[in-house]
């Protein structure tokens, strides 16, 4: 099968607090025979990475940065294993964890998830919340939706979570209750690990109608997202690699967006950052973090503003 990938081989899964624990998790595959790579053995990330490289069929280690992350390295697919049936372990690569853990929503508070299907990251802000408060889960696509429904509900957020099919563009801004919103807009994919990898060799081809197309529509989408009046937060995520989706966006935004300021992600724990002058930024890189390539930024609003004033 043309594309097919080895069956042995590091996937990084999410473990879904919403249902279970790591502990509980760590416990189920040790009694399965998995062998764990002790995470606290690793004195820095580069020597994560190479425990992460060197992980055998059947074993597994903790993420160095993400609390519910691991990797995984299958001995045969797991598709039909039950803590994936369950939902306790989700398929979701580090990269796209990133984003509703910087999000950091407190638990109770009202949330947007403005491109949310399939769900993923709408399932990770409601396991941050601890599974208290309310998603507002966008999306535009009706098929995409009725995805997403069907793993956010079975997947232990079905209570938290209200779906809205519909144009992220077209909601009424007028909501006062919401105070944080993730834009995860649709981009060209270059990150994805998998598409270089199908590249190699080969010259990656730009098409600069289409980057232009995207990053007008990225902008609108979280100008629209800046524009609720209690907003704090507005994480932006893409898993794209190019500059006019991800900085070009930002610097433009901010622009036109005086009440916002960049929060500076993880600076003495995230290595790789944002192009200059956007080190406040961060990205993944496939190569060096073994990951899908993506791009991170969290906009905040200034203190000072009058909105927060009130
Ligand atoms: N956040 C999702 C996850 O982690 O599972 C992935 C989102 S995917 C990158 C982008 C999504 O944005 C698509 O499902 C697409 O239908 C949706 N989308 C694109 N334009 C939109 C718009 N104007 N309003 C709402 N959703 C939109």
């Amino acid at each position: 099968q043309k594309n097919a990938r080895p069956l042995t081989q590091v996937k990084w899964c999410r473990v879904n607090t919403l249902v279970t624990s790591m502990e509980d998790v760590v416990t189920l595959l040790k009694k399965e025979e998995w062998e764990e790579s002790d995470l606290m053995t690793c004195t820095s990330y580069e020597s994560f990475l190479e425990r992460v490289k060197k992980l055998k069929p059947g074993s597994f280690i903790k993420d160095w940065h993400l609390p519910n992350v691991l990797a995984l390295c299958l001995p045969t697919p797991m598709f039909d294993h039950s803590l994936v049936a369950e939902r306790k372990l989700l398929f979701q690569d580090k990269a796209s964890c990133l984003a509703s853990e910087i999000l950091s929503p407190k638990p109770g508070s009202n949330v947007i998830d403005a491109c949310a299907a399939p769900g993923m990251k709408t399932l990770h802000l409601a396991a941050l919340m601890q599974g208290k408060g309310k998603i507002y889960a966008v999306d535009r696509d009706g098929k995409r939706m009725e995805t997403m429904k069907s793993i956010v509900s079975s997947s232990g957020a079905g209570h938290m979570v209200e779906f809205v099919n519909d144009d992220f563009i077209a909601l009424d801004p007028g909501d006062r209750t919401v105070k944080y919103i993730l834009v995860d807009p649709s981009c060209s994919g270059s990150g994805l690990r998998f598409r270089e990898e199908q590249m190699k060799g080969e010259t990656q081809f730009v098409d600069a109608v289409r980057l232009r197309k995207l990053c007008s529509f990225q902008e609108k989408l979280l100008l629209h997202a800046l524009s609720f009046p209690k907003v704090k937060r507005v994480v932006y995520s893409t898993c794209s690699i190019h500059e006019t989706e991800n900085e070009s966006v930002i610097e433009r935004v901010l622009e036109l967006s005086p009440d916002f300021i960049m929060e500076d992600i993880w600076r003495d724990t995230w290595e790789r950052r944002g192009l200059e002058p956007l080190t406040q930024c961060i990205r993944t890189d496939p190569h060096s973090d073994l990951c899908n390539g993506f791009f991170v930024a969290s906009l905040r609003r200034k203190r000072k503003s009058r909105a927060c004033e009130e």
